[in-house]
């Protein structure tokens, strides 16, 4: 499929002369009309939920706009905690799905009484200690169910290579140690493919978790009150993958909830979803200029965006799409490799990719970086992280995150007074 450039040229070159690039652009009218999607494809289930995972893209104005349309916060650290709360979101609207936690993330997530799910068994002592004994109601418990895991369309999973959860019997061991602690309903979550192609995933996810649902009901007698489908499903990155059709995966989910769990006598049971790149990804984009043009073995864009504004390509050698502006119908007849200024070999958006005739001054529309792209952010070389900024849906654009300036990057230095000090004479010397 053709990528959508959702902001045009002459509206992007007057953005740029009130915020200078590089900045992550995100569209407001796609990111609710995902979430719409998302909740009409599972409007079967009265319980449905979904818990966008924060990290994904943790800036406050998406999270508030999610919000809006019903979904709650996935949670992996007390920082993310504090996020969710401050965006105005609460309760059992969190979910804390983390791993190797420390305490006082179980406190926070007890305190603001999130739901809170466990990674591995040794964590009902850690969350029974934490807590002074005083357990939540309900508990969720990830499940690893070890093996390979297989989805047409997509790479094996292999779970029993991963860190995430434990095994079905440790879940069981949990289950009667938690209810005898007084623990009264369960959730039962998995997350065993990560950008899942096709519709295939969260169905065959959804018959792997339900028929481990009903044995628990059977074995234990204990309540499952939900079960956590978690994140995974893909995005297509490339113009030839073909985008996830999330009415046929929340049809293919209700079959298999039609199967196993309504014969079970267990109808009642909620679905939640954790989707992250889902919901944002395609709604974002980077967008920067290129300011240098190379030529050595290779013809290199050098652009003003690093790795340190999206790590995908330099982490995963992940793909990213590239829309010149205004060349969107121009012939691709080039190959470039398109860089950042990281001292660092892999920091390049693209390799040999084939794009119209591109020089300085050109502004690049970097595809799908609208979750894992400016969270990942780091500060390498001194790079400073780039701003954020919203199309809403009247068109009008507003800046959701700043630019960081040198003195956050400095920020943390404020314990040594001779450094601020010389810093300061320095700004004042050079300027
Ligand atoms: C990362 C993560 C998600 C979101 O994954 P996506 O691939 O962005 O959908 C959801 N739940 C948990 C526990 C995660 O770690």
């Amino acid at each position: 499929m053709a990528k959508r450039v959702f902001i045009g040229r002459e509206a992007l070159e007057e953005l740029c002369r009130c915020y200078p690039t590089p900045f992550h652009l995100y569209d407001e009218r796609e990111i609710r009309s995902r979430a719409r999607a998302l909740n009409a494809a599972f409007s079967w289930n009265s319980g449905f939920k979904e818990y966008f995972a924060v990290k994904a893209t943790p800036t406050p104005a998406i999270v508030r706009l999610l919000a809006e349309e019903g979904c709650g916060c996935d949670c992996a650290t007390g920082v993310e905690l504090m996020l969710a709360a401050a965006c105005g979101v609460t309760g059992e609207n969190i979910m804390l799905s983390s791993n190797d936690t420390p305490d006082d993330d179980y406190r926070l997530a007890a305190r603001m009484g999130a739901l809170i799910n466990l990674d591995s068994a040794d964590m009902v002592e850690c969350l029974s200690r934490a807590l002074g004994g005083a357990l939540p109601e309900t508990v969720c418990l990830r499940l690893n169910p070890g093996g390979s895991f297989e989805v047409p369309d997509n790479p094996a999973g292999r779970p029993a290579e991963s860190k995430f959860g434990m095994t079905e019997e440790q879940i069981f061991e949990s289950c009667r140690r938690l209810r005898a602690a007084g623990v009264e309903h369960f959730g039962l979550h998995s997350f065993l493919l990560s950008n899942a192609q096709g519709n295939g995933y969260y169905p065959a996810l959804a018959r792997l978790l339900f028929s481990r649902a009903v044995r628990m009901r059977d074995e234990l007698g204990v309540a499952i009150s939900f079960v956590d489908l978690s994140g995974g499903v893909g995005v297509a990155y490339r113009e030839e993958d073909a985008e996830a059709d999330i009415a046929v995966i929340g049809a293919g989910v209700r079959t298999a909830y039609e199967d196993i769990l309504v014969p079970a006598g267990m109808g009642d049971v909620a679905i939640f979803a954790e989707l992250g790149r889902w919901m944002c990804g395609p709604a974002g984009a980077l967008v920067t200029r290129v300011i240098h043009k190379k030529e050595t073995y290779r013809t290199f864009l050098g652009v003003d965006a690093c790795a340190a504004d999206l790590m995908r390509p330099a982490l995963y050698d992940a793909y990213h799409h590239i829309t010149v502006m205004g060349k969107e119908d121009a012939p691709r007849t080039h190959a470039y490799n398109v860089v950042g200024g990281l001292c660092e070999n892999n920091d390049q958006f693209a390799r040999d990719r084939i794009l119209p005739e591109t020089g300085v001054g050109d502004l690049l529309f970097i595809h799908d970086t609208g979750a894992h792209g400016h969270a990942m952010g780091y500060n390498y070389n001194g790079k400073l992280r780039s701003a954020e900024l919203l199309v809403g849906e009247d068109g009008s654009v507003r800046l959701i995150r700043r630019a960081e300036k040198p003195g956050d990057y400095f920020a943390t230095l404020d314990i040594d007074e001779d450094f601020t000090a010389a810093l300061t004479r320095g700004n004042r010397q050079w300027k």
